[in-house]
């Protein structure tokens, strides 16, 4: 059977606001989508949170048994620098300072963000479209939401009618805000916009000539808005209503708002049955941000080249630090709470392997089947990992009394207790043992050191073309060779 059907699953539904039983739309399956990254530069450790935290919501699912559709996307056009659709393209204006293709930004960018959910163990989503390669889908949702008279074209750039949609239907349903005060807390318009109202939301912009990112469109040559694309990606993947629609909080208005409004306004319906916000990450107990200098991304902290954390952490520490926190909260980074997860963490990684190697006795001391009905139940009350995790600390600690003669367990609760630890440590939970992580690199740097090896070889008896492959070869696999007066060094 199943285990969605032994296990009531309670999801906070930011709809609502309240936590409600999770039936999904069709039984057995689940479509999830979460808002991706905005490619122009390298993923902000918030964002690796935001992701994590639903990579959670999804290994917990599929070990429910669902089959799971889990769509994230990847912003590669669209995206302006203010949610008033003022401003530069990001990866536009990132592409212009750099003096290079937009392309070339949105690759670069791609790569990174991969490598790094990579090495914090994320599984990759089911589909995972970009805004680009969505651009008729953009197109006929718009000429959709204009038929319905939800939207008017200005000089060539399509604006979303909030004040008449608001007629209605409830614009603000999702962020809990009104329209009354939205109008009241906004600047009038300053004559230069094409906009009939400042809460209006472009669906789709003319393009300056200047603007390299450009379709043809029954409007002008233009772009699509940036909340558009979740619409039309959403929707395509996973049909007009479907089950999760996950991301930051920071989404919630007035991205996750618009969706909900252009959903309505084209297909005639709301779109989403749970909607997820995950909370923000702070550093040092202040907001993270570049220009204060209270910031940190993902690299520095698993390099230690910081100046804000003692030493370099491992991504299964800063994995197992984030899932201590519920996903709803906000989570405040800092050295002594690192150093404490990972203190936790060895203990955890350590009774794991005494498991194998407890002795059995024809009786238990402990409940395990109730322990491990615990466990569901932390995770079934809206995912509470850090429940969870204090339940894991409970087998732990059982773990420890037996191996020293204080408690007994027999062999059909031993199996249940690795099983039931290994299923929540690393199927749930996405954690990996330390040690894996570093016998992978170290191999991977001995490896490469005997290539240099064989290349200064190949050199010293001017085997110029052999020791050129090598160098050409590993770089293609990412892996740069330098060569100074000291000797040959690699990075990658
Ligand atoms: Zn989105």
């Amino acid at each position: 059977m199943q285990r969605y059907k032994q296990h009531e699953l309670k999801v906070y539904n930011s709809l609502s606001g309240t936590k409600e039983t999770f039936t999904p739309i069709t039984d057995g399956y689940v479509g999830m989508y979460v808002c991706g990254p905005t490619v122009y530069s390298n993923v902000h450790l918030g964002n690796v949170r935001t992701f994590m935290s639903f990579d959670m919501v999804f290994r917990y699912l599929k070990h429910l048994g669902y089959k799971v559709r889990y769509v994230r996307n990847i912003t590669d056009a669209g995206h302006l620098e203010n949610d008033a659709d003022s401003g530069e393209d990001k990866i536009t204006k990132k592409a212009r300072l750099e003096a290079i293709e937009p392309m070339e930004i949105v690759q670069r960018y791609t790569v990174d963000f991969h490598n790094v959910l990579n090495t914090f163990n994320l599984l990759p989503p089911s589909i995972e479209p970009t805004a680009t390669g969505h651009i008729i889908e953009q197109i006929e949702l718009i000429q959709s939401i204009i038929d319905n008279g939800l939207a008017y074209v200005v000089n060539g750039s399509v604006y979303f009618d909030v004040h008449k949609y608001n007629q209605t239907h409830e614009y603000g349903i999702l962020s809990k805000r009104k329209l009354e005060d939205l109008i009241h807390n906004t600047r009038a318009l300053d004559g230069q916009s094409d906009k009939k109202n400042p809460q209006d939301f472009a669906l789709w912009k003319k393009a300056e000539p200047s603007h390299i990112m450009r379709w043809p469109s029954p409007w002008s040559d233009g772009f699509p808005g940036w909340h558009l694309e979740c619409t039309a990606m959403s929707t395509k993947y996973l049909g007009d209503y479907f089950d999760i629609h996950g991301g930051g909080m920071d989404l919630k208005f007035p991205h996750h708002e618009c969706e909900i409004a252009q959903n309505q306004a084209s297909k005639g319906q709301t779109p989403v049955k749970y909607w997820m916000h995950a909370n923000m990450l702070e550093l040092n107990g202040a907001r993270m941000s570049k220009s204060t200098g209270n910031y940190i991304n993902p690299a520095e902290l698993l390099s230690g080249e910081n100046n804000i954390m003692s030493k370099a952490y491992n991504p299964s520490v800063v994995r197992f630090f984030m899932m201590q926190a519920s996903y709803r909260s906000v989570l405040d980074l800092t050295d002594a709470g690192l150093e404490s997860s990972e203190k936790g963490f060895k203990r955890l990684m350590e009774a794991i392997k005494l498991v194998a190697k407890l002795p059995t006795a024809a009786n238990s001391t402990f409940q395990i089947s109730e322990w491990q009905q615990a466990c569901y139940q932390a995770m079934n009350d809206d995912f509470n990992t850090p429940i969870l995790i204090a339940h894991l600390f409970e087998a732990v600690k059982y773990i420890n009394q037996i191996n020293e003669g204080n408690a007994t367990i027999t062999a059909s609760d031993l199996a249940l207790l690795q099983n039931t630890l290994n299923t929540f440590v690393f199927d749930v939970l996405g954690l990996e043992e330390l040690e894996k992580a570093d016998t992978a690199s170290t191999k991977l740097s001995g490896a490469v050191e005997l290539l240099i090896k064989l290349r200064q070889e190949a050199r010293a008896n001017k085997d110029f073309a052999l020791s050129d492959q090598i160098r050409d070869e590993l770089a293609l696999l990412g892996i740069q060779l330098k060569d100074s007066r000291e000797g040959t060094t690699f990075s990658y």
